[in-house]
């Protein structure tokens, strides 16, 4: 078992009321029993129990398992659903190897207030069953114009509109970041280098895209819109800045469609 604890690491650890009983009554754990813990800090430890009563539980964390690792450069941004489909969304993006969730307010988001505590719940609760040790944040809602307008990083949509439109879209993601990675690697030495021979296009250019296909790809967001789809409108916003995708020939629904996406960005990167 790995739990997500709040305490400095190494050293004492408390377990709260949750945590207890998760110990207690279904691991069925004693004092004695070793499980492993992390913050989002400073790595996984192994924590023996000391104390495992009906209402308090105490370890001590002393033997390191794990270095912090941090999240992929990778934020989930998406329009927030109504509460069930909204809770697996943020529990799957997690898994699915999110390291920031953005909700998104579009034209036709129906859910426009959300509890971020509770689905900060739900990401930590996802973390400590997929093993890793960084916890993804979650934001306050920014509704798209804004989100958008901020944006300094590749942006990959998928779009509705394309399902069932021929087309490779883990191909796309990756030239979409890689052509995002060549530009912004273009424009540092453009500001940096001075020598005119080295701002020679041909060579920049080979240079930098070689680099950029090799390296990991840059930051990338990617959007999933609500139940209602995204207006011809909002479509206007996105080019020619981000890039659309098709999630194939169904129209998925938008917990779906992240899971879809999300695995489509995991093959892009390998
Ligand atoms: N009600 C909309 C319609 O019928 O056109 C469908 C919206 S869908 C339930 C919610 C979101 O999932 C879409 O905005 C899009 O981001 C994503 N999505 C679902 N199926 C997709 C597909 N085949 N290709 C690309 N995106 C898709």
């Amino acid at each position: 078992p790995r739990l997500f604890v709040t305490a400095d690491l190494p050293g004492p650890v408390a377990f709260d009321q949750r945590q207890v009983n998760y110990l207690r009554n279904v691991l069925r754990l004693k004092p004695g029993d070793a499980i492993r813990v992390f913050n989002g800090r400073d790595g996984e430890w192994r924590a023996d129990i000391d104390v495992l009563g009906k209402k308090d539980g105490s370890a001590r964390a002393e033997v390191q398992l794990g270095s912090q690792t941090p999240l992929p450069d990778l934020w989930y941004a998406f329009a927030p659903l109504k509460q069930a489909r909204l809770d697996y969304m943020v529990e799957k993006a997690t898994e699915m190897g999110a390291g920031r969730l953005v909700p998104v307010l579009t034209q036709h988001t129906q859910v426009r207030r959300i509890n971020t505590e509770r689905l900060r719940a739900n990401i930590i609760e996802a973390c400590e069953q997929c093993g890793i040790v960084a916890v993804p944040e979650i934001v306050e809602p920014v509704a798209l114009r804004d989100f958008l307008g901020g944006l300094d990083r590749t942006l990959v949509v998928a779009d509705e509109a394309l399902a069932g439109e021929a087309g490779d879209p883990v191909a796309t993601i990756r030239d979409a970041t890689i052509r995002d990675a060549t530009l912004r690697d273009a424009t540092i030495r453009d500001a940096t280098l001075r020598d005119a021979t080295i701002r020679d296009a041909t060579i920049r250019d080979a240079t930098v895209h070689d680099a950029a296909v090799h390296d990991v790809m840059g930051p990338l967001a990617v959007l999933v819109g609500p139940e209602g789809g995204f207006s011809q409108e909002e479509r206007a916003l996105f080019t020619p800045r981000a890039v659309r995708v098709s999630l194939g020939p169904r129209v998925l629904r938008a917990d779906t469609a992240a899971v879809a996406l999300l695995a489509l960005v995991e093959a892009a990167r390998h």
